[in-house]
């Protein structure tokens, strides 16, 4: 057991450092860039389409999807018009910021507003995996249970923001929403919450919203920062 601790500290360092830059070429140029972390199953692509569609005419937007194998869902995000690069992690069960360097020179950055990377489908490592993004969004959906928070609590406490996806199947699946919040606010009470349907589109203005105003203010903060 002992030696796992050291081995998996420098794995984190090495990250570490790769993710500074990322974060660095991501400010240099005015990319403002979000890691979405959920299951397999609870609807990230197609949250992430519906996204797409709200913003792309305000926002030129990149993908960068991350599964184990197959580049369906990077085939499904090009299909709206953005430019989406597919990383299969032959196995690993997360994105690290090395691979999303590996990928960085495929974009035209300096022309890509948000760059959006969609992490493998697992509540557990993406979490502990920085990879320069300047928001951490966490996705749940009602399926799943509302236990989840509490199970994998990494993901929602460092998260910026949390999106609970499938809300129009809430009356069919039993899930605990006023539990969720709770829980949610115990582990993280600055993190707001969207709750959205990716099928029927409820809530997705909302996110959107959010997520425009966070792009403004990155943008501007930066902005300020060099006068
Ligand atoms: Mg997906
Ligand atoms: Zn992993």
């Amino acid at each position: 057991m002992t030696k796992h601790i050291p081995m998996k500290h420098d794995v984190l360092q090495t990250n570490k450092t790769y993710a500074e830059q990322n974060r660095t070429r991501f400010y240099d140029e005015n990319t403002f860039t979000i890691n979405l972390i959920s299951s397999p199953g609870s609807g990230k692509t197609s949250v992430l389409e519906k996204t797409i569609k709200n913003l792309k005419t305000i926002m030129n937007i990149g993908v960068i999807e991350g599964d184990v194998a197959t580049d369906l869902d990077a085939a499904r995000i090009a299909k709206h018009n953005v430019k989406a690069v597919q990383i299969n992690t032959h196995g690993a069960c997360h994105l690290d910021a090395k691979m999303v360097a590996g990928v960085l020179s495929l974009f035209p950055l300096k022309e890509i507003d948000l760059m959006v990377i969609e992490n493998v489908g697992n509540l557990v490592c993406p979490a502990a995996f920085d990879l320069g993004e300047h928001v951490n969004v966490a996705l749940l959906s009602t399926t799943e249970g509302a236990d989840k928070v509490v199970k994998y609590p990494t993901v929602f406490e460092n998260a910026d923001v949390v999106l609970l996806n499938k809300i129009d199947l809430l009356p069919y699946t039993g899930f605990d929403l006023k539990q969720f919040r709770d829980d949610v606010h115990q582990l993280n009470p600055d993190a707001p919450i969207f709750e959205l349907s990716a099928h029927s589109g409820e809530g997705i203005g909302r996110w959107t919203k959010w997520l425009k105003e966070s792009w403004v203010s990155q943008t501007q903060a930066k902005d300020f920062d060099w006068t």
